[in-house]
């Protein structure tokens, strides 16, 4: 029987000396909870490795990944996530990070039949349909792949911005900003997009409006009778 996966035991082993090393407390400080800043939301890719890649710590990121990094609103797990690091761990900046050559954008890109993945690819080739003028006018393949990774980024983060919760904090708290990158694994770059967070917000608010709830308008005027 292969038992390389014991190796990680070792591994861990090693990793408790060298945190313990570092910092005597750092597990039960680790231990005493979370108030973490960012939520990331990224491909499942096993290359693209989030906290590594920022220079980030356990218990600076709120993790969430899946095939091609995609947020839908059927979706429980990704909707459960968001929602929980808005409204409970209060994260002030959420993060949807693509990367170039994503197999789950590539498989969206080539209209064939694969079974159980079809449903999740769809939510990209999506994507692909309301871009495809930009798209289809790209010749080179590659640029195009590498375009419609971006806009994948670009349309998943706008619905996050759809979501009320996302809305409703914002109205109040100024935060959740939301922003799109991608992570370019030639290079290691993460690439910021600039996708802007208020113009987005503020054209979708006239179809995906969900603020005028009495209590998320009663928290407003409170916030702002603090601040006269
Ligand atoms: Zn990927």
């Amino acid at each position: 029987m292969n038992k390389s996966y014991e190796t990680i035991f070792e591994n861990n082993k090693k990793w408790i000396e060298e945190k313990i090393g570092q910092d005597a407390d750092f597990f039960s400080n680790l231990a005493k909870g979370q108030s973490p800043e960012y939520l990331y939301i990224g491909c499942s890719d096993s290359r693209v490795s989030a906290e590594e890649m920022m220079g980030l710590h356990p218990g600076e990121l709120f993790v969430h990944r899946n095939i091609a990094n995609v947020v839908n609103t059927l979706d429980m797990n990704s909707t459960a996530v968001i929602q929980y690091a808005v409204e409970h761990l209060k994260v002030k900046h959420i993060i949807v990070c693509g990367h170039y050559g994503c197999g789950g954008v590539k498989a969206a890109m080539n209209p064939e039949d694969l079974g159980l993945l079809n449903p999740w690819l769809r939510l990209i080739r999506d994507v692909y349909r309301i871009y495809q003028k930009e798209l289809d006018a790209i010749e080179c393949e590659h640029k195009r792949y590498d375009r419609l990774v971006e806009l994948n980024v670009q349309e998943q983060c706008i619905n996050i911005i759809k979501m009320a919760c996302v809305q409703e904090r914002y109205i109040v708290d100024d935060y959740p900003i939301v922003h799109g990158w991608v992570f370019d694994m030639k290079t290691g770059k993460l690439i910021d997009l600039d996708i802007d967070f208020e113009e987005i917000l503020s054209d979708i608010q006239k179809v995906y409006d969900l603020t005028n709830s009495s209590w998320v308008m009663s928290r407003k005027k409170n916030k702002n009778l603090q601040n006269d």
